[in-house]
């Protein structure tokens, strides 16, 4: 394998098996691989204070941490660190009052959509700073797990199914992207299944922006860099897991690894390599060594 000098990744379920526990594992080879000048950029759809309980940056010493890189909050915030170790927000897309409720609006046009015409309940989340989650599976409890849990799919599109919607969850997606058009707004729908995330942005954006101003901007190629998640599989027909949301126009030129145990199917550039967590650590401890 090739050593890369620049490794994009995933948090929860490819970085740490639970955000809950101590980032122990990972971080002695990330801390390594800094000092030998590779870049790590941490993508993840959560805000900084759920990464290693917000001391990501706490627990890697300050004279590497400029090469430490994040982009969060489903392509709301781009952060890296100054010279003193401080975090720095280097780019940030969160929309103002009045575009947030414009955002508000057309998640409740989609519940008013699913609920008039199909007698289809849904509960809309509307405290995210950049985006709307409308929940589509109110009787599905999660618990704990934030992850996507086989089978959800097939239980939306089932239910969908039985209220006479067609289309499934594909449907649904253009259905949110047009009715964003009736506002005016070219919305991002995205979804996990169980919540379809409407906003003006997604990790696309963030993968994009920390490519153009961090990456490129070092003089390092696209063909050095690779990217790391456990969710690019196939949701369902047409519908992509949120890691596929980092293969964009920029970054299609990369390696693309999936750590995840069964996927469904993966996009056309994404390698599976199975074994979870351990695995991306293993990765990151040979890299270390070439
Ligand atoms: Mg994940």
């Amino acid at each position: 394998m090739q050593k890369y000098q620049t490794i994009f990744f995933d948090w929860d379920g490819t970085a740490v098996v639970s955000r809950e526990l101590p980032a122990d594992d990972v971080l002695p080879p990330m801390i390594e691989l800094l000092r030998q000048g590779v870049i790590l950029v941490v993508i993840s759809g959560t805000t900084y204070n759920k990464i290693a309980q917000g001391r990501l940056h706490e627990q890697v010493p300050k004279d590497v941490r400029q090469g430490l890189y994040l982009g969060l909050g489903r392509g709301a915030f781009n952060y890296g660190f100054d010279a003193d170790g401080n975090r720095i927000t280097l780019h940030e897309v969160v929309p103002d009052c009045a575009l947030r409720l414009r955002i508000h609006q057309v998640a409740f046009a989609v519940h008013t959509h699913l609920l008039e015409r199909y007698g289809y309940d849904t509960d809309i989340v509307f405290t995210r700073p950049n985006y709307c989650k409308i929940d589509l599976l109110v009787n599905v409890d999660r618990g704990d797990q934030l992850y996507l849990t086989s089978g959800e799919v097939d239980l939306v599109n089932q239910n969908l199914a039985e209220h006479g919607y067609p289309g499934g969850v594909e449907g649904l997606i253009e259905d949110t992207v047009s009715i964003g058009q009736e506002f005016g707004l070219e919305v991002q729908a995205t979804t996990d299944a169980k919540f379809l995330e409407v906003g003006m942005t997604t990790k696309a954006d963030n993968i994009d922006y920390l490519l153009e101003h961090v990456v490129f901007e070092r003089g390092i190629v696209i063909e050095d860099c690779c990217f790391w998640g456990d969710e690019f599989t196939a949701l369902g027909p047409g519908v992509w897991g949120s890691d596929a949301q980092m293969i964009t126009d920029k970054s299609r030129g990369a390696d693309f690894f999936d750590v995840s145990e069964d996927p469904l199917e993966l996009p056309d550039k994404v390698t599976h390599v199975t074994g979870g967590v351990q695995a991306f650590l293993e990765f990151l401890k040979a890299q270390v060594d070439l």
